[in-house]
């Protein structure tokens, strides 16, 4: 009995086309076809460096501007035998199937490997679906099962593999030899090129200084492979998996540790590699949790013993993330960090309301504030602002909202201001609920919102979509309904 084809656990099957990588540098590709199939099969090619031929009795316009500005040869003449001899692939894209059989039949005697566009019954081969990142290639291939799926699969690719992967694998030829020659077969060659191309010379690359990584990669060898620790602040976004950046993401998946706040989700928090060590470190309003001293220690410790740090922090790692200090206590420490950024909750909250933080002829300015600094008699100088026209974004200020109303109404904003409040921002537990300054000390007395909340004080907040959210205020008359 045969299997059911579509059973995912029948044993492997074989591929009918195998994958191979050809050799094309200075040899000669022909495309035939005056259009679009030629055109997009001339965009392919031209990711090589192979001299591209194009045979096209009347190019297409498109076509015409591509092969100039690309420096492809175009032979505006019929098809004919002699324009594909020394050609080392041929592509039949004329759309036409008597054409294109006319040309796959003479590569076929000529013994060049042909692929007719649309016509996968007169192909030697297919060509993939490709991420490109010279000199590393990523093809894929689904034997024309499915040209979407392999697009697909080619988007979650790139999204995965830095853009400066290419320059960092052709860096890595040149220390080949080095790296053969200095260090012994095993864990200490497998460890320099682990770090290699995850540790210095990589984040060097990334951010395009060749030099310096070229510098952190001749430490490396010098080092017998074995690599400083770094630690990685990293904003994760305001709890869904998918605002968090695809750096952020690329580090959680070259992380030994993520250390990482109560606030951020534990399915962000899987997101990072399968086997890294996670070290939750609280912060979760009247839990017991690390005090920062212990976790600038905690940060340094794990720098000190070469381990690759992600530092986790909910929505922007400079916003009311208590960076500066830990910045200050890596540096004192001399172990090399860097900062990721995040979407932080006001954007997240802003964006569940449809509330322009800035709005043309009614706020130009923007506040990030904590309540938390209303201590003594003086106003916060942010009141001021708001009172300017800002719009004033109050971080965790649900437990002192009635403070924080009173102070800007002290200030000179007018009760009626609206304000927009975000609880659970961009998670499926998210409510919104809209009001005016006057109403905000109601939320101090709102048990019901555990989660984070986010406050939003300005006239731009009139222009926000108040279709999705309660109100602050509900009448004794409404509730009684
Ligand atoms: N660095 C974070 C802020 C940390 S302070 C950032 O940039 O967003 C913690 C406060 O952030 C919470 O008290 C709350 O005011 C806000 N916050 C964080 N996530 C939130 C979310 N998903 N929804 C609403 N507010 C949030």
């Amino acid at each position: 009995m045969t299997g059911n084809p579509a059973d995912p656990r029948a044993p492997q099957r074989r591929l009918n086309a195998f994958p191979v990588f050809m050799r094309v540098e200075g040899r000669v590709v022909v495309i035939v076809g005056d259009d679009d199939e030629a055109l997009a099969k001339a965009r392919l090619l031209g990711q090589s460096s192979a001299t591209l031929r194009i045979v096209a009795e009347t190019p297409s316009e498109a076509l015409r501007a591509w092969a100039s500005a690309n420096g492809a040869e175009l032979v505006e003449r019929p098809y004919a035998r002699d324009l594909i001899g020394d050609a080392a692939l041929v592509f039949a894209a004329t759309g036409d199937e008597p054409r294109d059989c006319a040309v796959i039949a003479d590569a076929r005697t000529l013994r060049i490997p042909s692929n007719a566009v649309d016509r996968p019954e007169l192909c030697d081969f297919f060509t993939p679906a490709l991420v490109n990142r010279a000199p590393v290639a990523i093809a894929i291939g689904t034997e024309g099962a499915g040209p979407v799926l392999a697009q697909m699969i080619r988007a979650r690719i790139d999204r995965m593999l830095s853009p400066s992967l290419g320059a960092l694998a052709a860096l890595a030829a040149t220390y080949r030899r080095a790296a053969e020659s200095l260090l012994p077969a095993g864990s200490a060659r497998r460890d320099f090129w682990r770090n290699f191309f995850t540790g210095e010379p990589a984040r060097a690359m990334e951010v395009g200084h060749v030099s310096e990584a070229r510098r952190a990669a001749s430490r490396l060898l010098k080092q017998s492979g074995r690599a400083d620790g770094h630690v990685a602040r990293v904003g994760a976004g305001p709890g869904a998996e998918d605002l968090l950046t695809l750096r952020a993401q690329r580090l959680m998946m070259e992380a030994d540790v993520i250390v990482h706040d109560a606030l951020v989700p534990e399915a962000v928090v899987a997101m990072g590699r399968r086997d890294a060590e996670r070290i939750p470190v609280g912060k979760r309003k009247g839990c017991h949790s690390k005090s920062q001293e212990e976790i600038n220690a905690l940060l340094v410790e794990l720098g000190r013993a070469g381990r690759r740090v992600v530092r986790l922090k909910s929505g922007d790692p400079l916003v009311f993330g208590r960076a500066g200090e830990e910045m200050a206590a890596l540096r004192e420490a001399g172990i090399s960090y860097e900062i990721v950024p995040g979407v932080t909750a006001a954007f997240a909250a802003a964006a569940e309301f449809e509330l322009p933080l800035t709005l043309r002829g009614v706020a130009s300015s923007l506040v990030f504030t904590t309540g938390h600094d209303l201590k003594g008699e003086a106003l916060p100088d942010w009141a001021r602002l708001a009172v300017g026209g800002a719009t004033v974004a109050v971080y965790m200020g649900r437990s002192i909202a009635a403070e924080v109303a009173a102070r800007l109404e002290e200030a000179g904003l007018s009760p009626a201001t609206p304000v927009a409040i975000v609880e659970n921002a961009s998670l499926p537990a998210r409510r919104l609920i809209h009001g005016v300054l006057a109403d905000l000390p109601l939320l101090q007395d709102r048990a019901d919102l555990t989660g984070p909340v986010l406050t939003i004080i300005g006239e731009a907040a009139s222009a926000a979509n108040t279709a999705r959210s309660e109100p602050l205020f509900a009448p004794a008359e409404a509730v009684a309904a």
